[in-house]
């Protein structure tokens, strides 16, 4: 075959269904695109509305990677190809952009119908990828129910180009656990190292708080350099809507710095945002001098928290409800304000890849061309998708990133 893409996710159909009938796909589930269907909780958050430069700062530091590929393809052309294939789309308030029909499945079968490839092989693994003269050859193994049952009927085929699409290791079970790297890494490509993204916290003693969600925190991250102990440094701040989880933390602005928190960091979390947490300190301080006859509890309830917050943070500070401002020492009226503006939340763990909607860290990309998409290591290799070192915010990114490289890569190919 003259092109051979690995992997059946968004990335890799995208490439296929560019080149038409001059590619051959190989997939190792037993159907395509099984992380697709299950993107935005089913309804498939499949890009944001703003335009190149708007999305560039949001891959974290390697956003400049993607420019080429989201100018070959911006959001706008991606919704134009679905489209022209009978998709409708709504954009949200908060920008997100989803299909008419809520339903991810409706996206896949639209991408399925426009692929035209030579060959599909599903139920296929690629074991090992190799460089021979003028090409590859791509060893594959049938693999039924995702490595339950041993790998059968090997077989190798040629081809004269590749495009590895083969994702990261979020999510393993939908078939991306990280076989792709291995492949990159046995034709002399650097692996960054893969950590779980899009992920919540793992943070223990908060279960009394599971469900309570937060408009609009502030989210600051703090770090000691011994790995424990201290207050840290400040390494980095984020803002958005939190949730409290059984488990710990996560929303939105948990998701999106997930790719950053380390264990051993303290998270600082203000539910007062965008307040300043030094000015807030000592406005409080005058509103108890001010309210002497006020409890505690009157004085928490008047930032429109939630009762089981003003709950945890009385209890955080063993301060009776029905204490009055007047009798509250200098001390506790400082800690019930560190807990509102201040809130500590110490990292356990991020949650693992099982939980991780994307893949941080992957093929270097310092070994791969933007323009094209074509490894700078061996010459008729590229990638698309999730196995680059690129990963989105929550919000569509990391789909446009997928499909844009995807096509980035079948239009360079295809010259
Ligand atoms: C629960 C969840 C919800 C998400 N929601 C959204 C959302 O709403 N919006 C958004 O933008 N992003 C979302 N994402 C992220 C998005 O789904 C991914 O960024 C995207 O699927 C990456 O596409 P990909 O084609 O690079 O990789 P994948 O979708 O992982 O596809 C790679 C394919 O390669 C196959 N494969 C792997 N190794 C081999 C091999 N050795 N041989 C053959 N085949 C192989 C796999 O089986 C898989 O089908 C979500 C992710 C998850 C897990």
């Amino acid at each position: 075959m003259r092109i051979a893409i690995i992997g059946g996710g968004p990335a890799g159909l995208m490439a296929a269904a560019c080149l038409g009938g001059a590619a051959g796909v190989f997939e190792r589930g037993g159907r395509p695109g099984r992380k697709l269907l299950l993107s935005g909780g089913g309804q498939c958050n499949i890009t944001h509305s703003g335009g190149v430069g708007d999305f560039l700062p949001c891959y974290g530091g390697n956003g400049r990677f993607l420019k080429a590929a989201l100018y070959a393809f911006p959001p706008e052309a991606l919704l134009g190809f679905f489209r022209g294939r009978g998709l409708d789309f709504i954009v949200r308030e908060d920008g997100k952009i989803f299909p008419k029909t809520l339903n991810s499945a409706s996206v896949l079968e639209a991408l399925l119908k426009a692929v035209r490839a030579a060959d599909f092989h599903t139920s296929t693994k690629v074991t090992a990828l190799r460089g021979v003269s003028g090409g590859f050859a791509i060893e594959t193994a049938k693999e039924t129910e995702l490595e339950k049952k041993p790998l059968a009927e090997k077989k190798v085929y040629r081809a004269d180009k590749v495009i590895l699409a083969a994702g990261g290791r979020s999510c393993p079970h939908t078939g991306s656990d990280g076989s792709g790297f291995a492949l990159a890494q046995s034709l002399g490509h650097t692996i960054r190292w893969p950590k779980p993204a899009l992920c919540g916290i793992l943070s223990p003693g908060f279960e009394s708080l599971a469900g309570n969600s937060f408009r609009h925190t502030g989210v600051a991250v703090f770090r000691s350099e011994n790995g424990g102990g201290g207050a840290g440094r400040l390494v980095l701040r984020g803002e958005g809507d939190l949730l409290f989880t059984h488990r710990g933390v996560s929303g939105p602005v948990i998701l999106n710095l997930s790719r950053y928190i380390e264990r051993g960091d303290t998270l600082a979390v203000n539910f007062l945002h965008p307040r300043n947490p030094e000015g807030f300190l000592q406005a409080f301080s005058a509103v108890v001098k001010k309210e002497p006859r006020k409890t505690a509890g009157t004085l928490l309830a008047a930032y429109s928290l939630t009762r089981a917050l003003e709950d945890f943070i009385l209890a955080r500070a063993s301060i009776p409800r029905s204490k009055t401002c007047a009798t509250l020492t200098r001390a506790e009226t400082r800690e019930l304000a560190r807990q509102l503006v201040r809130f500590p939340a110490p990292v356990a763990a991020t949650e693992d890849f099982h939980s991780a909607m994307t893949t941080a860290g992957g093929v270097s990309l310092d070994e791969v061309n933007p323009k094209t998409m074509e490894s700078r290591i061996v010459p008729g290799l590229y990638f698309a998708g999730e196995i680059l070192d690129i990963d989105g915010d929550e919000g569509g990114y990391n789909l446009q990133a997928a499909f844009s490289t995807g096509y980035l890569a079948a239009q360079s190919l295809a010259l």
